[in-house]
């Protein structure tokens, strides 16, 4: 199964991510305002209150205007996933801060680096998180090196037994860094692991239901075609204009066929509805063979060309598996060719063609007509739904304007390309392109 266009769906994932995290700051801006007033004026303990104090404004202060930025910020996940570097960035200078403060590498504050590896790796591929634990750790050792060696003042906070020298102590550093370096890597593997995978799965469903969606389209469209050309068949006989009775019992020997291909059809979907039931979890789509699709297809449409005067030329049996749906790809040459035979008056012809490449991975089935074509100016919507081009509605020709546009959603499910081009007055050519399953899946 192909994964979903990128920036949506990790646009949706990402956001919740951002709003947490500004949640949660307005709680740490607090607490760090909170805990000092509560260590200085109630507990008494000598720390720097005031650079404490700052540093909890601050974060406040930043957190506030981040709020407004989110407010008008732009949706794409590249600015989302920006944005969020930029919290993350802010958020380890505030901690740098409230550490060296609060005891530099002996600072029980430490620990709270553990909550924001944890919360970037939730929104972070597992590399980057890791990535990012390290360079945590690494600010740290910068930290420790620098009270260490006295190029930054070392803050020791003796009422909470903090006083000691310990924190030029290499062998207290380096025991330090290991616990802190390693408990940060496990965390930001774990957890960026696990939300990758919901991120995956997430991802899957959404693609099921969308192409769920568009079988229900298709499935619809293909179903009240013939219902609706049986009953054309039975009013001509109801409303008295074929009286001959060899004439009616062709009529009836046709409404026969059409109901035949109908009951086939829903026993493809009955079918088809099973085993998504059963790979409810988006299995990958599986091996099917084209020539095998192409041919029914092609069996189901060509009664309708020899009736209306349409050569329809057919290549040779292919026998190449592409990775698509079953009957779904029915359904998507089956929409082409009947476009095809439809918009093509009597006279003209169909060509159907396939051209497999291995070396891209490709098989592309194309149905070339010699109708009406598609005035250009119809050409940049035609694969919407319901849209139907100018020359077809004047021509009252019928049709709902499904077609393509189930085509399409079902090929690009499937990960492939359907491309159409026309020239009105000349022609149509449809080209369905496939991926190929591979040897191991043949
Ligand atoms: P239906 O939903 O019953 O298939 P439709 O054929 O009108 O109705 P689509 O198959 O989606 O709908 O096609 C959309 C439009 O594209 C058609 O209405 C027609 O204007 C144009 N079109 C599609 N295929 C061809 C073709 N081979 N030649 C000319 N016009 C075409
Ligand atoms: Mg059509």
């Amino acid at each position: 199964m192909h994964a979903p266009a990128e920036p949506r769906e990790t646009a949706d994932a990402l956001a919740p991510a951002g709003r947490l995290l500004i949640t949660l700051r307005w709680a740490a801006g607090l607490s760090i305002l909170l805990a000092t007033a509560l260590a200085r004026w109630v507990l008494e303990i000598d720390i720097p209150a005031g650079a404490l104090l700052a540093v909890g404004g601050v974060v406040l202060g930043y957190n506030a205007a981040l709020v407004l930025v989110a407010r008008r910020a732009a949706r794409p996940a590249t600015a989302i996933r920006r944005a969020l570097g930029v919290q993350i960035a802010l958020d380890w200078l505030a901690m740098i801060a409230v550490v060296h403060l609060t005891g530099g590498i002996a600072s029980p504050a430490l620990i709270y680096f553990v909550i924001h590896v944890a919360l970037a790796a939730t929104v972070l591929p597992p590399r980057r998180a890791r990535g990012l634990a390290l360079l945590c750790a690494a600010i740290l050792a910068g930290l420790a090196a620098l009270e260490a060696s006295d190029a930054l003042p070392h803050v020791a906070l003796a009422d909470i037994g903090l006083g000691g020298t310990f924190y030029r102590s290499g062998e207290f550093i380096l025991v330090v860094l290991f616990f802190f370096t390693t408990t940060v890597l496990v965390i930001a593997e774990l957890v960026a692991r696990q939300a990758e995978d919901l991120r995956e799965r997430e991802a899957r469903i959404r693609a099921l239901n969308e192409a769920r969606a568009a079988f229900t389209r298709a499935a619809t469209h293909e179903l009240r075609a013939p219902v609706a050309a049986s009953l054309a068949l039975v009013r001509s006989v109801e409303q008295g204009y074929a009286d001959d009775p060899a004439l009616q019992a062709d009529i009836v020997r046709r409404v026969g066929q059409r109901l035949d291909g109908l009951r086939e059809l829903i026993d493809d979907l009955l079918d088809f509805a099973a085993s998504r039931e059963a790979t409810i979890a988006a299995q990958p789509l599986a091996p099917v063979d084209l020539g095998a699709a192409l041919s029914s297809a092609i069996e189901r449409e060509r009664p309708i060309a020899d009736e209306k005067g349409v050569t329809l030329r057919t290549p040779p049996r292919t026998s190449v598996r592409v990775l698509a749906g079953d009957p779904g790809l029915c359904m998507v040459l089956g929409n082409v060719l009947n476009n095809a035979i439809k918009y093509t008056p009597p006279g003209g012809s169909v060509t159907v063609q396939v051209a497999v490449d291995r070396g891209a991975g490709q098989a592309a089935v194309s149905v070339q007509d010699t109708g009406i074509g598609i005035p250009s100016g119809d050409l940049p919507r035609i694969f919407d739904e319901f849209y139907r081009a100018s020359n077809v509605k004047n021509a009252r020709i019928v049709g709902t304007g499904i077609g393509l546009a189930a085509a399409r959603a079902m090929v690009e499910y499937y990960g492939g390309a359907i491309a159409l081009d026309s020239a009105e007055g000349k022609g149509t050519c449809v080209t369905v392109r496939l991926p190929l399953a591979n040897e191991k899946q043949q």
